[in-house]
């Protein structure tokens, strides 16, 4: 397994795997590796000749400083991790060199990043886009693959590649949890065991949405106002958004007709985590 850092050696081996016309499966991420990431990489891995994971903690999609600074950084742990699953090479980018002095050229998608997280952290998606345009423009890769837990990034990824005509096949693969219902995300390892224990409210309430809305309750708002309650009675949550909407707008919906998404933002004590169910 090759570790990559600069650009222009990422890009000479990007040229010679595409002169051998071999198929690039990619992942990108942030790092802080866990059981979500390592199921898109054995996805990737079983689909494509040749496996790159990026590993990168993206400067510009943060909205808050000190998030950025917090953000859990693992890299040797990581970069075991992607050996033992025959990655082929993980790409560590400086930051320095994707966003050089002078740097002033951004992606920007209207309306699917404006509801959701997009009201709550100005500026994220903007970041988002960019990344990924860059990534996609360096890695040439033939799937990217994502995972459903960061429902709306997907969309607006999806968005991107069919709107800038980027010849990729974006594949969603399912969220990884912890066996008690938790979704896996890095920002898990800054929740003490108090919070980690509030946390399972959030998969709780997407159950009971699930639940609510198998037994042909179609009013979202009725929906919305039971899951609301049971996140609000743990200590230490603070609701960003519950919300069912259409999946592929993201716009709110009402009625219940056909497929939904109940999707939910929560802080927990200082830890901002996301869920989502799709109901059909
Ligand atoms: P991140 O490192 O958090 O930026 O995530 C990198 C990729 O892993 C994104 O496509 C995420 O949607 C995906 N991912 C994060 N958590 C999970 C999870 N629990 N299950 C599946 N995929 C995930």
């Amino acid at each position: 397994m090759e570790v990559i850092k600069k650009l222009n050696e990422m890009q000479t081996r990007v040229s010679s795997i595409k002169e051998r016309k071999e198929t690039i499966g990619f992942v990108p991420t942030m790092g802080a590796l866990h059981e979500g990431h390592i199921s898109l990489m054995h996805n990737a891995r079983d689909e494509n000749d040749k496996l790159i994971v990026s590993i990168f903690v993206n400067p510009t999609q943060f909205d808050n400083g000190d998030d950025f600074k917090s953000y859990p950084r693992q890299l040797d742990k990581d970069i075991e991790i992607a050996e033992s699953i025959n990655v082929d090479i993980v790409f560590v980018p400086y930051a320095e060199e994707l966003f050089k002095e002078g740097f002033c050229t951004y992606v920007l998608q209207t309306k699917l990043t404006e509801p959701l997280c997009g009201k709550f952290r100005p500026g994220h998606f903007k970041g988002v886009t960019t990344i990924m345009t860059k990534l996609f423009n360096i890695i040439k890769p033939d799937r990217a693959y994502l995972g459903q837990k960061d429902y709306q990034q997907n969309i607006v990824i999806k968005r991107l590649v069919r709107d800038l005509n980027m010849m990729i096949d974006i594949k969603v693969l399912p969220t990884v949890r912890d066996k008690d219902g938790l979704a896996c995300s890095s920002r898990n390892r800054h929740l003490n065991p108090q919070e980690r224990s509030n946390a399972l409210c959030i998969y709780n309430s997407l159950l009971k949405a699930k639940s609510m809305y198998s037994s042909s309750i179609k009013d979202a708002n009725k929906i919305i106002e039971e899951m609301t309650s049971i996140i609000k009675s743990e200590e230490y949550t603070r609701i960003d958004y519950v919300s069912i909407v259409n999946p592929n707008t993201l716009e709110d919906v009402s009625c219940i007709n056909g497929k939904a998404v109940a999707t939910v933002a929560v802080r927990v004590g200082d830890t901002r985590l996301i869920d989502n169910i799709i109901l059909e």
